[in-house]
């Protein structure tokens, strides 16, 4: 079974540009993006961890270059990655140069902090590369001047910032670039993107910046990014976290799978377990997820304690499991109850039908 794209999100028509091999825009998919925490200048550990991360799904990884030994190491990394390399850039408008050159697909750039005379070179060293830009507005790091009329960094500050060098990068004839508008706050961040998307036809990189650890982060960015999205806002998105930054892409899969946007592995619908389960609902899902880490095809299973809500599920899952009294679980495969099994068989079973069913679709 595959997910329908839900029809009620009518996504935002953008303009599509090229990241590398990877679209972003238009009608493509949403990429998934993280970034590496190693140093640059280590290729081993770079290329290491940008290989996990595409193992992970990653479309596109992005590399900080805050010194010119990192984009002296970028070819390097660049001509090892399985993906699209985007040179992060901060302050110093020499190292996009240098990255541009070294095969980054994209320079990320913050404008509010490499200066408006030194983006003149920068767009001219994408141009000559045929690369694409990002233009990163960051709540923490607004032009002066905005602030001072702001106040502070409110939505309409960074859709200003974002305008301005919108404006900025057409008088030079470049439009090959998406924007973020990224704060802390959810509802900056939501907003600005709301605002922006109506004012202009670029895609929109999404994510809440210093989103924060692990769990909090997690749902901060599923707010903020689940709205966007389900408005259909939205044409690639990064979770930010404090954590492993594979755990970043596992999360923002794991988002769009939520809004049936984009599909990748095991979707597992399972309940919260009470009373009535028949089986150790917690401890079944949380193995079952272990052992199905390496199926990347789209399949929905449901794993439900009793019968209140396992067929129900069940028929719009390709496997479902329902909890029965005296170790009678029922299977059931595309929807229809096939057969019995006990407890103990439940996880070598699950594990073992999945495998097939993927077997049967490759063939
Ligand atoms: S499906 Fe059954 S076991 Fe699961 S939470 Fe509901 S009532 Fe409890």
């Amino acid at each position: 079974m595959t997910y329908n794209i839900d029809e009620k999100i009518q996504r935002r028509l953008s303009k599509e540009i090229r990241v590398g091999n990877v679209s972003v825009g238009g009608n493509s998919l949403i990429s998934v993006q993280s970034m590496t925490n190693t140093l640059t200048s280590d290729i081993d550990s770079t290329v290491a961890q940008i290989d996990e991360l595409h193992k992970e799904g990653a479309d596109i990884v992005r590399v900080s270059c805050p010194d010119e030994e990192s984009t002296n190491a970028l070819k390097q990394i660049v001509d090892s990655s399985p993906v699209p390399i985007v040179a992060d850039i901060h302050f110093h408008y020499k190292r996009a140069l240098e990255a541009a050159d070294a095969g980054a697909s994209c320079l990320r750039i913050n404008p509010g902090n490499i200066g408006s005379s030194k983006i003149k070179e920068v767009i001219q060293a994408a141009k000559l590369n045929n690369i694409s830009m990002r233009i990163g507005v960051n709540a923490g790091s607004l032009d002066e001047s905005l602030l001072k009329k702001y106040n502070e960094p409110c939505s309409d500050a960074l859709v200003e910032s974002a305008l301005q060098n919108i404006e900025l990068l057409e008088r030079n004839k470049f439009d090959e670039f998406k924007i973020s508008v990224k704060a802390s706050n959810i509802y900056t961040t939501v907003s600005s993107y709301e605002k922006l998307s109506k004012l202009c036809n670029y895609p929109l990189h999404l994510g809440l910046t210093e989103a924060g650890t692990y769990l909090g982060g997690s749902i901060k960015s599923s707010i903020g990014i689940g709205k966007l999205l389900s408005q259909g806002i939205g044409d690639t998105i990064r979770v930010s976290l404090t954590a492993d930054p594979i755990e970043e892409v596992k999360i923002g899969f794991e988002i769009l799978k939520s809004l049936n946007l984009r599909s990748k592995g095991i979707k597992i619908i399972s309940c919260p377990s009470c009373a009535r389960q028949a089986f150790p609902v917690i401890e079944t899902v949380k193995t079952l997820e272990k052992r199905l880490t390496h199926i990347t095809k789209p399949l929905t299973l449901s794993i439900i304690g009793c019968v209140v809500n396992g067929p129900g599920e069940a028929m719009n899952s390709d496997i479902g499991v329902t909890g029965g009294g005296k170790n009678t679980n029922m299977i059931y495969l595309s929807g229809v109850a096939d057969h019995k099994i006990s407890n103990s068989e439940i996880v070598d079973h699950v594990v073992k039908l999945v495998e097939e069913k993927v077997r049967l679709l490759n063939d």
